[in-house]
């Protein structure tokens, strides 16, 4: 299938400048850029007035279940999105070896009839056999293989817990992981030591492979837990990403000045990133210290009590008489979004040079936080257009090629002959989010087409019935050819 897209102007993902051209297309793949002879049997889709970019890669998502429960990915493809990184904040669907009740925060991915993958082989091959209309990045999580590995994980891995761990990361690595995220925030992991880290992610050192990582701490005791994650990275040889990078609570609000110092001084000699959202609350499950922290938490999802979900806590409450702990046992499990950050520190990580666009959204989520509609439009909305904060090419850029290198796509990211046609044709006078933490279920406006691998999977308005995407190799991670 071949055809041209004519009449665009093309921002090609390295941030330079945009310019006129006509693109063609041939088996899922840019063929010809500029001004060429358009064959009379080609299909010529007219596009006069509307940018034409990369197909946006979303660098931090927990769409590893949602990828087989919606193949569709509606939420994702609506705001531009090609390729999802998956296994993000040291959670990820495979491998699940336990039958016991999953633990918070692994409930963040879905129902538990998704945990069915007793290696992380078999997850990527269900996700070939029944693909989405998305590319995919997947990454493994060490909370998941702490819970598949220990009896406890209330303390340090033993030696033989150590091992298996790392047994699992191998095989993960081999079936084609980028690479291990960490959440050593979360309970499951929180006790696990950086020796322990290190040491399981030990194989990362052989195979290559990223490390991500949800700090142990993104408030009072930020600078140590970042610290924590640089000599990690150093150890393993990897590069670091900087997860959902945020000063949370007032008390902490402007030190992103101090934070990306931090982050600039070691760029000088070890590779770093960052990815980050567009919105001043985060999400995730409900827990004492971000209630305490917030201006003001919302309910997610409840399963003591389904009809909070989309209400403001400090409501529930009061309605019931109980305090913070007591409310949240009542409501448990749950989850929240938490108004703890700072425009300004939101806008300076951004609009960092190292910062990727990355959702963080939480797919299952009842009443979800708008970043798994809107985070890629309301950056073009918000930061690009009415703010002024970024040029539409930097902020493309954070979409499509800084991922892509830093992730190693090979021939993504770009505009380029040769390179895969995940595409967007946008109006960039009407780009806008439209999800809203009232109404958090909403299309973006203004993504007119989008196309994954040279397949038309967006119309404007709606999803088509077509899944291109792929699983995406990690051959150019690998030290080892
Ligand atoms: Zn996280």
């Amino acid at each position: 299938m071949s055809f041209v897209i004519s009449g665009a102007t093309l921002v090609d993902g390295t941030g330079q400048e945009r310019f006129q051209a006509d693109l063609a297309i041939a088996d899922g793949v840019i063929t010809e850029i500029g001004k060429f002879d358009i064959g009379e049997a080609m299909h010529v889709k007219r596009a006069d007035g509307l940018m034409l970019t990369p197909g946006f890669i979303d660098s931090h998502t927990h769409d590893d279940g949602y990828l087989l429960a919606y193949p569709d990915m509606k939420p994702k493809v609506s705001q531009g999105i090609t390729t999802v990184v998956t296994g993000n904040c040291g959670i990820s669907l495979a491998p699940a070896l336990s039958d016991a009740t999953l633990p918070q925060p692994l409930d963040l991915l879905g129902p538990k009839e998704l945990f069915r993958f007793k290696t992380f082989a078999s997850w990527l091959a269900q996700l070939r056999a029944t693909p989405a209309t998305v590319n995919v990045v997947p990454l493994v999580g060490h909370t998941t293989l702490r819970v598949a590995c220990m009896s406890d994980t209330g303390r340090a891995a033993t030696r033989a817990e150590t091992e298996a761990m790392q047994q699992l990361l191998e095989e993960a690595l081999e079936a084609g992981a980028f690479g291990m995220s960490t959440g050593t925030f979360y309970p499951p992991a929180a006790h696990a030591p950086t020796r322990e880290i290190v040491e399981v992610g030990a194989p990362m050192k052989a195979r290559g492979g990223l490390y991500a990582t949800h700090l142990r701490d993104e408030a009072d005791h930020i600078v140590p837990a970042m610290e924590e994650a640089l000599e990690i990275g150093r150890e393993l040889e990897s590069l670091v990403v900087f997860s959902h990078h945020k000063l949370a609570g007032s008390k902490n609000h402007g030190r992103s000045s101090e934070t990306l110092k931090i982050i600039d001084e070691a760029h000088k000699t070890q590779p770093v990133c960052i990815d980050c959202h567009p919105y001043p609350a985060t999400s995730t499950m409900l827990r004492p210290d971000r209630v305490r922290i917030a201006k003001r938490t919302m309910v997610t999802w409840s399963k003591g009590y389904p009809q909070g979900a989309g209400r403001d806590f400090a409501d529930i409450q009061a309605e019931l008489g109980l305090d913070i702990q007591g409310t949240i046992d009542y409501l448990a499990p749950a989850g929240a979004i938490y108004f703890l950050m700072n425009e300004s520190d939101v806008s300076r990580i951004m609009s960092h040079r190292l910062t990727m666009v990355g959702s963080d959204g939480l797919p299952f989520d009842s009443h979800p936080h708008p970043r798994q509609w809107g985070t890629f439009t309301r950056v073009l909305r918000a930061m690009v257009r009415e703010q002024n904060e970024m040029t539409f090419e930097q902020a493309i850029h954070k979409m499509t090629g800084l991922p892509a290198e830093n992730y190693r796509l090979k021939n993504r990211g770009l505009l380029r002959p040769g390179y895969c046609a995940d595409l967007v044709l946008l109006d960039a006078e009407r780009v806008a989010d439209r999800a809203t933490f009232e109404d958090p279920i909403q299309v973006s406006q203004g993504i007119c087409d989008v196309w994954v691998n040279g397949v038309h999977v967006w119309n404007g308005t709606d999803v088509t019935a077509m899944r291109p995407g792929q699983v995406l190799s990690r051959a150019s991670f690998d030290r080892t050819n």
